[in-house]
């Protein structure tokens, strides 16, 4: 990090100075400035890279349960917060733990069927006295999670959907697989996991949509929103080409390895993946924006026909 030490008033003043000079685009479904401020919020060097654990991991979680609560997303019986613990176990070392965030809304329809948006708030820390703050990976995505359930909190979905911010994706997906593997509930109503993970760097313009090679009745409901949603979306990396397929490469892996069909949206590896550089400076705003307006339409066509998508399922699985 090469960031002069500012004041945090000052450091406050000009983040939004960046933030007026540049957004352009009114999002459709969700409000900018507040997007902006998170995304900005949980990738300052404060933040020290939201290692699983740490101090600052909490506040980040933190962030998000507030949030959630402003949003009035209800919190399960238990409350927003799921601790976890997740491995290894060998040789007498005592697993490590995380703490995933859950949070509800009731679908309209009498049918009990539902979704999960998931996306991780945890990045990989502090490496060598150096910072990576994980602004595309994935405060983005996080930002995309509290946009959509800013949407649905005042549209409210056909089907319930559950909000669910993970921890310790960066470790070996610990949240998701703890999650899956002791949800706090049943899981046989779940019809779909939509994955958000890299929303923000489209440097190449594209937003995939990765999964439909699994869950081929998602294809003409992506291609569908994809006409009219402001990035462009294009669908694979799931093919089973090495280093190609993204199938088991974040959180929605463990839903696919229990039979949940999912879809995961992100981009390409770019310059700063998984770098120190990967800051909220390099950021393109606008595009951003459209980003997450782009998931939400697809999160609303996914509401819509998720009665279809869970009997095509309960199909494929009898034949
Ligand atoms: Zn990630």
């Amino acid at each position: 990090m090469v960031r002069i030490k500012l004041a945090a008033s000052a450091i406050v003043a000009v983040g939004l100075a960046a933030c007026a000079a540049q957004t352009t685009y009114q999002p459709r479904h969700f409000e900018a400035e507040p997007a902006i401020a998170m995304l900005e919020a949980l990738s300052t060097d404060e933040m020290k890279g939201r290692k699983v654990g740490t101090e600052e991991n909490a506040k980040a979680r933190a962030m998000i349960v507030d949030r959630f609560h402003a949003l009035g997303v209800s919190p399960g019986v238990a409350g927003y917060e799921l601790p976890f613990g997740y491995g290894p176990f060998e040789g007498g070392e005592t697993s490590k733990s995380g703490i995933n965030i859950l949070g509800h809304i009731q679908g309209t329809a009498d049918r009990d069927l539902s979704m999960i948006i998931t996306a991780h708030y945890d990045h990989v820390g502090e490496i060598d006295g150096q910072i990576y703050n994980g602004a595309d990976d994935n405060a983005s995505g996080v930002v995309g999670l509290l946009a959509a359930a800013e949407y649905f909190a005042e549209n409210p979905p056909k089907y319930d959907i559950s909000f669910l911010a993970l921890d310790a994706e960066e470790d070996g997906l610990g949240g998701a697989i703890a999650f899956v593997a002791n949800p706090p509930a049943p899981l046989d109503n779940v019809a779909l996991n939509i994955n958000f993970d890299m929303l923000a760097r489209g440097d190449n313009g594209k937003l995939w949509a990765s999964g439909t090679a699994h869950w081929p009745d998602m294809k003409p409901i992506v291609s569908r929103v994809a006409q009219s949603a402001p990035v462009q979306i294009e669908m694979g990396f799931d093919q089973g080409e090495a280093r190609e397929d993204w199938t088991l490469l974040s959180d929605h892996a463990a839903f696919f390895r229990t039979g949940i069909p999912h879809i995961y949206f992100g981009v390409e590896d770019h310059v700063d993946y998984h770098k120190p550089t990967d800051d909220f400076e390099n950021i393109n705003q606008d595009w951003f924006l459209k980003s997450v307006d782009s998931v939400i339409m697809m999160a609303i066509a996914m509401d819509t026909q998720l009665d279809e998508i869970y009997d095509m399922r309960q199909a494929a699985l009898n034949e």
